[in-house]
C-alpha cells in the first residue's frame, strides 16, 4: 500500500490539525515556547468558522457593573445542567480574565465604553450574585467578535513565524501501541500525501454541525478530527448533546446572534405575545438557549408559529435606536437583509431554532491531553494526542454552552495546551522510529473512497443523513422518533458503501473532498443519534418527552461512545463534581499575564 503513494516526511515537535481559533492560539503558544510546530488547515486560517461568531466572548471583567469569576463558573455549571467538569470549569472562569486581557495586548478590536474599557453585553444564562442579578459579561467587537479574534490570531501566528501548511486535509491519526505519533495528510494543491510525525498532535478541527439540514456552522464543519479519533478506536464523549440556537434565520439557517436579545430584541408568536415571558418570567429572552429553543418549538408545535405556514417565530429589533443597530449590530442587520429580506429597522426578523454547536467531543482534561476509559481508570491520558476548541469536550459546556463561552473556551485551552505541550516536549527531541506500515490503514481508507464506484451520488447520502438527523433527532426527542433515527442513519451507513466518486485524481478533487467529510459526518451522525437514544432522562440540550425529568441518581455521567465497523458501543465516565484542588499547581504565577 505505502508504495502505491509516495509520501513525503515531516518531523515536528508538534502538529497542530486546525486553524480556528482554538488552533491558531495553540500554534502560536507553542511556537513562544520554542516548539517547532506545524499548524495544518483544510481552509486558508482566517476562514475557519470561528470568523462567524458574532455574540462575544464571555469573562467577569466587570466593566459594566460588579462581576466574579466566581459567579462566572456557577453560571456555567448550572448552564450545563450539571454534566459539566468543575475543575475545567474552574479552570476556564478564572483564566478567562487574564486571557481576555491578552486578547486585548495582541490587538483585538473590542468595542469600547464611554470610559474606554472593552465594551460587554449581557447573554443568556449570564448572572451575577449566584443567580439573583444579571451579568453583562461578554466583550464584544460589534457582532463581530470571532472575526476580530480570528484575524488578530492569526496576525500573531505570522508574527511568531508558525509554519503553516494550508489546504492540507488531515485524513488520519497515525497512531501505535496506543500512542499518537501524528496525522496524515493530503495537500490539496499538488495532490501529495505527508506524514507529519510529532510529539504531540492537538486536534482543533471544530464541530459536526452538518449532519444536521439547517444549521449555522459553514459547509466545512465535518467533525473529521471526531471521526479520526474514532478511527484510532478511541471514544468520544456527551455526543447526544446538539446545541439549537433559538434564533437561526428561517429557511437558510445563518445566525442572528443571542447579543441582539442581550441588546433588547425580543420574540413574539403569531398572537403578537412575548411569550418568553411565560415561560421564563425572569430571564424572559435572556434564557439560556435550550429553554429559548424549546419554547420556540412548543409555541410552533401549539399553532402560534408566524407567517403563512405558522412554522416560525419573530426576533424584534424595529424598537431599537437605528444608531444602536448600526454601532453593534451592523453584521446581523446586513444578514436580515440578505437571507431574510427584512430590514431590521422597520419589521421582524423570521426565527427558528438552528443547530449551532456541538458540545460533545473528543474527553480531555483541562490540561487538553485527550483521555479514556481503560482498565477502569476513565482519566487515562492517551500519549501524544491533545483535542482542543468545539472538537473537545473538556468539558466546560456539559449539557448545553451558554452563549460566548465557546470563544473564550477556544483561547483558554488553546492557550493550556501549549502550556501543557512545553511541559511535556523537549524541543528538537529525536522521534521514536516508525512501522514502515504506520500509514497503511489510512491510506487504505482514502484509496477505498477514490475509487469507489457504486451508484449513489454523495451529495444524495448526505441530504439522506441530515434530514434524518434533523427530524429524528431535534429539539424535542423520543424513543421511537430516535429509534426510527438509529435504524435511518444505519440504512444511511450502509448506502455509503454504493457511493460513487467520479474524480479520480488527487489535485484539488473536490468530489473526493466531500466524500472523505461525508464518510466523517456518518460517524458523527451515527454515534449522536445512538448516544441519545440510550440517554433515557432530559439534561440541558437533550429533551426526551418520554424522560421529562433530569434524573441524576441514574444518568449524573458523561456518555463514552465508540464505533468499530460500524458497531455503536457505550461506556460511561464520572462527571469531575470537584474543583481544582491545588490551585497553586493549576495556576503558576509565571504563567500567569498578570
Ligand atoms: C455562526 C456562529 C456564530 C457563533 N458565535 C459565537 C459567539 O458569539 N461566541 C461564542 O463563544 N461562540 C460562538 N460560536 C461558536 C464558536 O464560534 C465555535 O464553537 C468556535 O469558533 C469553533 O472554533 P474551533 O477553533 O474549534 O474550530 P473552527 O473555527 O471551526 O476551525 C476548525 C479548523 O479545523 C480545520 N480542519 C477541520 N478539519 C480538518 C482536516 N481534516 N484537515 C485539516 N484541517 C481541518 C479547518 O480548516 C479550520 O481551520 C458561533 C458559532 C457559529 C457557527
Amino acid at each position: 500500500m505505502s508504495s502505491e503513494y509516495k509520501i513525503i516526511e515531516h518531523k515536528h515537535d508538534v502538529v497542530v490539525v486546525g486553524a480556528g481559533g482554538a488552533g491558531l492560539r495553540a500554534t502560536f503558544g507553542m511556537v513562544e515556547k520554542g516548539l517547532k510546530t506545524a499548524c495544518i488547515s483544510k481552509v486558508f486560517p482566517t476562514r475557519s468558522h470561528t470568523v462567524a461568531a458574532q455574540g462575544g466572548i464571555s469573562a467577569a471583567l466587570g466593566n459594566m457593573g460588579e462581576d466574579h469569576w466566581r459567579f462566572h463558573m456557577y453560571d456555567t455549571v448550572k448552564g450545563s445542567d450539571w454534566l459539566g467538569d468543575q475543575d475545567a470549569i474552574e479552570y476556564m472562569c478564572r483564566e478567562a480574565i487574564p486571557a481576555i486581557i491578552e486578547l486585548e495586548h495582541y490587538g483585538v478590536p473590542f468595542s469600547r465604553t464611554p470610559e474606554g474599557k472593552i465594551y460587554q453585553r449581557a447573554f443568556g444564562g449570564m448572572t451575577t450574585h449566584y443567580g439573583k442579578g444579571t451579568a453583562q459579561r461578554t466583550c464584544a467587537a460589534a457582532d463581530v467578535t470571532g472575526h476580530a479574534i480570528l484575524h488578530t490570531l492569526y496576525q500573531q501566528a505570522l508574527k511568531h513565524h508558525a509554519e503553516f501548511f494550508i489546504e492540507y486535509i488531515a485524513l488520519d491519526l497515525i497512531m501505535e501501541d496506543g500512542e499518537c505519533r501524528g496525522v496524515l495528510a493530503w495537500c490539496l494543491d499538488d495532490g501529495t500525501l505527508h506524514l507529519f510525525r510529532a510529539h504531540q498532535t492537538v486536534l482543533a478541527t471544530g464541530g459536526f454541525g452538518r449532519s444536521y439540514f439547517s444549521c449555522t456552522s459553514a459547509h466545512t464543519v465535518t467533525g473529521d478530527g471526531n471521526a479520526m479519533v474514532l478511527r484510532a478506536g478511541l471514544p468520544l464523549q456527551d455526543m447526544e448533546f446538539i446545541q439549537f440556537h433559538p434564533t437561526g434565520i428561517y429557511g437558510a439557517g445563518c445566525l442572528i446572534t443571542e447579543g441582539v436579545r442581550g441588546e433588547g430584541g425580543y420574540l413574539t408568536n403569531s398572537e403578537g405575545e412575548r411569550f418568553m415571558e411565560r415561560y421564563a418570567p425572569t430571564a424572559k429572552d435572556l434564557a439560556s438557549r435550550d429553554v429559548v429553543s424549546r419554547a420556540i418549538t412548543i409555541e410552533i408545535n401549539e399553532g402560534r408559529g408566524v407567517g403563512p405556514t405558522k412554522d416560525y417565530a419573530y426576533l424584534h429589533i424595529e424598537h431599537l435606536d437605528p444608531a444602536i443597530i448600526h454601532e453593534r449590530l451592523p453584521g446581523i442587520a446586513e444578514t436580515a437583509r440578505i437571507f431574510a429580506g427584512v430590514d431590521v429597522t422597520q419589521e421582524p426578523i423570521p426565527v427558528l431554532p438552528t443547530v449551532h454547536y456541538n458540545m460533545g467531543g473528543i474527553p480531555t482534561n483541562y490540561k487538553a491531553e485527550v483521555v479514556t476509559l481503560k482498565n477502569g481508570d476513565p482519566d487515562t491520558v492517551v500519549p501524544g494526542l491533545m483535542a482542543i476548541g468545539e472538537s473537545a469536550c473538556v468539558s466546560v459546556h456539559g449539557a448545553n454552552r451558554l452563549g460566548s463561552n465557546s470563544l473564550l473556551d477556544l483561547v483558554v485551552f488553546g492557550r493550556s495546551a501549549a502550556i501543557r505541550c512545553a511541559e511535556l516536549v523537549k524541543p528538537g527531541a529525536a522521534h521514536k522510529p516508525l512501522a514502515s506500515d504506520a500509514c497503511d490503514q489510512a491510506l487504505r481508507r482514502f484509496d477505498r473512497i477514490r475509487h469507489a464506484n457504486g451508484g449513489r451520488k454523495t451529495a444524495d447520502i448526505r441530504l439522506q443523513m441530515q434530514k434524518t438527523m434533523q427530524s429524528k433527532a431535534a429539539v424535542f426527542r423520543t424513543g421511537e422518533t430516535l429509534a426510527e433515527g438509529v435504524a435511518g442513519i444505519a440504512e444511511v451507513v450502509e448506502s455509503f458503501a454504493d457511493v460513487k466518486v467520479s474524480d479520480k485524481s488527487l489535485i484539488w478533487n473536490t468530489d473526493l473532498v466531500e466524500t472523505l467529510e461525508l464518510d466523517n459526518l456518518l460517524s458523527q451522525a451515527t454515534v449522536t443519534i445512538n448516544a441519545a437514544y440510550g440517554r433515557e432522562e432530559s439534561r440541558g440540550a437533550h429533551a426526551r418527552e418520554d424522560f421529562p425529568g433530569r434524573d441524576d441518581d441514574n444518568w449524573l455521567k458523561h456518555t463514552l461512545v465508540w464505533l468499530e465497523n460500524n458497531q455503536v458501543k457505550i461506556d460511561y465516565r464520572p462527571v469531575h463534581l470537584y474543583t481544582l484542588s491545588d490551585e497553586v499547581e493549576a495556576f503558576p504565577p509565571k504563567e500567569r499575564v498578570y
